[in-house]
């Protein structure tokens, strides 16, 4: 099909689409990540492109405004909060949908002009504690797998990962591998029995947070059974002795039997190519982090890294998670991998900018974030493209925290959003299909997003809303015409990383063709592989295995876990637009065990209350033995301006993994019962 090339706008696969003006969409036979193929919400964007509901002009106070009103207010109320109140008064809460170019526009304006690091992102979510563990096991944010490993894997472990609903093209991908080589096994490790059970040889019903009892146990196992790769150890890793002496607890502690346990260890112990996939359900945890490191200790201690069909591979849940970190648009974080804490990095990122100022700590992360703007700390708050009073734990906290703000200004592309009805000033952005810009993919391939439609009436990109902004307030260093330029910017500061011994080195994209850039993995210009040479990138060239402490198990009465449906993306302010996708699952509901809804005295599609720590919501009942007894489910993505029975995050409380900020929104401690009302 002619049309244009560019990129889905939904998960982190990041499949190729070939997309024509009249919304016809085909997958893009020559991309690497999905070679044509769709899943359900991918070929149906061309339903979601039409301008019922978009955002069409700037609006000040539910008004209608020019951009030169609009943006001059954004501009004078966030340098006077700044010179009132110090630039730590300010704050950018920004998302994985941006491209790399806003991203990094967002990020160099925040950290190298206001100088704070306050700018996070909904990215927070979905992998802040993969970015920790990388780091501490790596020494930067590296991940080392591919999707052909997956392919060339005998042995695929998928931890906490609904692939099947939430990267539909990778499990696809799975699924004809193990058709093809039928001795291929599949594990999947999940509390909830879930689509991607079926194609699993082994479903291991594990508790909430009971991963790292789990892990912890393999890697007790592998050394009580002779299975640890010594020489790789001793030549390229660092804390095995903690490690182990920190896995001596008992494996049951994750809610699996002996027998089970058995199984697993033998088929890991016993098959060389293993790769072991992770995501939310690891990531979203009060101990994500050290869920992240039980696993890739696992993987360090018996070489299992580096080379084809193994490792631990973290997959991305956004369709620009990885831009946003390559840039570095996490509180915490610099651009290009570098680290805030470290003043040679500050100094060299300033360099790199000609920027008057740096920011000196880290910022705040999401959660923290939005209880300063409760607090009364942020004076001015600038939300880009996604919908914190829906999508945040507490979320009618995080509401009512948007509303104390002084100033607010929300950049999306549609008019009415749950956040957008709070915000002083909203500005129009381009969609998918009207923007351009690049965006990297769960195995770090960085793909175009091309547009094939006009700006609608005054939509502007965002990079373009950003850059006016900071020049209004009197910032060179923004006068960028297109996003090739911002393009070319950011990969001439990528030099730093190779400078500073980092591992995201893009240089040898200088001068390239920013209109012809096709699907690119890194790293580029050389090496084709991390860690096969068992190098890695603490200073002493070793990796780090983590001493891991299991967390007490959770002993509520229900255990709530929140997750997403096959045909919807975040809060469905796209897909919402598509019948056909609006058909598979059509309300919100939560699944409940049949012995719970008994005792519920709860029938089928009747109405449960879940009464959670901050706030409650209310749901039909879809009774299942996909779930255990205790264990509650329920998807995300309604909206209170679509459901008047509250959005499943006012059940869920502001708790966080404390080295990454991960909030933990897979095992909340609720009460449930048979709604009043029904
Ligand atoms: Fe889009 Fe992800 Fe589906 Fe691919 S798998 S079409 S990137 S939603």
């Amino acid at each position: 099909m002619t049309g244009v090339k560019t990129t889905c706008p939904y998960c982190g696969v990041g499949c190729g689409v070939i997309a024509k003006p009249d919304g016809t969409i085909k997958g893009d036979p020559d991309h690497p990540a999905n070679y044509g193929r769709l899943c359900s919400k991918g070929s149906a964007l061309g339903e979601t492109i039409d301008l019922d509901g978009r955002l069409l002009a700037p609006q000040i106070l539910g008004r209608s405004a020019g951009w030169n009103d609009a943006l001059d207010l954004v501009a004078t109320k966030f340098s006077a909060a700044i010179r009132d109140h110090g630039p730590d008064s300010v704050a950018f809460y920004v998302s994985g949908q941006l491209l790399t170019e806003d991203y990094y526009v967002a990020n160099k304006l925040m950290k190298g002009y206001i100088g704070s690091a306050n700018i996070d992102t909904n990215s927070r979510l979905c992998m802040a504690s993969s970015v920790a563990g990388h780091k501490r096991a790596f020494g930067t944010d590296t991940v080392p797998g591919t999707y052909e490993d997956l392919e060339q894997a005998d042995l695929i472990v998928l931890v906490g990962s609904n692939l099947a609903w939430c990267h539909p093209v990778l499990f696809q991908r799975i699924s004809a591998a193990k058709d093809a080589r039928p001795e291929m096994r599949i594990v999947n490790i999940d509390p909830r029995k879930t689509a991607t059970s079926d194609l699993a040889d082994l479903h291991l019903q594990i508790n909430a947070d009971g991963d790292a009892a789990l892990f912890n146990g393999l890697l007790r196992h592998l050394a009580d059974t002779d299975a640890l790769d010594q020489p790789y150890i001793d030549a390229h890793v660092n804390g095995f002795d903690a490690a182990i002496a920190a896995a001596a607890g008992d494996p049951t502690l994750s809610g699996l039997t002996a027998d089970e346990i058995a199984q697993f260890y033998a088929l890991w112990a016993g098959t060389k190519k293993v790769v072991t996939v992770y995501s939310q359900g690891v990531n979203q945890s009060t101990s994500g982090t050290d869920k992240v490191n039980a696993i890739i200790n696992c993987h360090l201690a018996t070489g299992r890294i580096g080379k084809p069909g193994m490792g631990p591979f973290s997959v991305t849940g956004q369709p620009n998670a990885m831009g946003g970190r390559e840039v570095g648009g996490l509180a915490n974080m610099l651009a290009n991998h570098l680290d805030i804490e470290n003043p040679d990095h500050r100094d060299a990122v300033q360099t790199a900018w000609s920027s008057p100022t740096i920011c000196t700590k880290p910022g705040l992360k999401a959660v923290d974030l939005f209880q300063a703007c409760a607090d009364g700390k942020i004076k001015a708050l600038w939300i880009i493209s996604t919908n914190p009073a829906v999508s945040l734990p507490d979320a009618d906290g995080v509401s009512a925290a948007i509303k104390n703000v002084p100033f607010t200004v929300v950049t999306d592309i549609m008019a009415r959003t749950d956040t957008g009805d709070l915000a002083d000033v909203l500005l129009p952005a381009t969609g998918w299909g009207e923007k351009n810009g690049t965006v990297t993919n769960s195995e770090r391939r960085i793909s175009r997003q091309r547009a094939f439609l006009p700006a609608p009436a005054h939509a502007r990109p965002d990079w373009k809303i950003i850059c006016d902004v900071a020049q209004r307030m009197g910032f060179d260093g923004f006068g960028f015409e297109t996003p090739a330029d911002v393009f070319a910017e950011y990969v001439a500061t990528t030099a730093l990383s190779r400078d500073f011994g980092k591992d995201l080195d893009l240089t040898a994209l200088d001068g390239a063709d920013y209109e012809s850039l096709e699907a690119v993995q890194w790293p580029v210009g050389g090496k084709t592989r991390f860690f096969a040479d068992g190098g890695f990138y603490h200073p002493d060239g070793k990796a780090r295995m983590i001493a891991v402490t299991p967390p007490a198990q959770s002993n509520g009465k229900f255990i709530l876990n929140t997750g997403r449906n096959r045909d919807q993306w975040h809060t469905m302010t796209r897909t919402g637009k598509s019948a056909r996708l609006g058909a598979h699952l059509a309300e919100p509901y939560v699944e409940i065990h049949p012995d719970d809804a008994a005792e519920m005295g709860v029938d089928t599609a009747e109405l449960v209350t879940v009464y959670g720590p901050k706030g409650k919501a209310i749901f039909r009942a879809l009774i299942t033995t996909n779930v255990g007894r205790g264990s509650l489910f329920a998807p995300l993505h309604w909206t209170r301006q679509q459901s008047a029975s509250g959005v499943v995050n006012s059940a869920i409380g502001p708790r966080t993994d404390p080295i990454s900020g991960q909030p933990a929104t897979k095992s909340t401690q609720v009460d449930a019962g048979k709604c009043p009302v029904a």
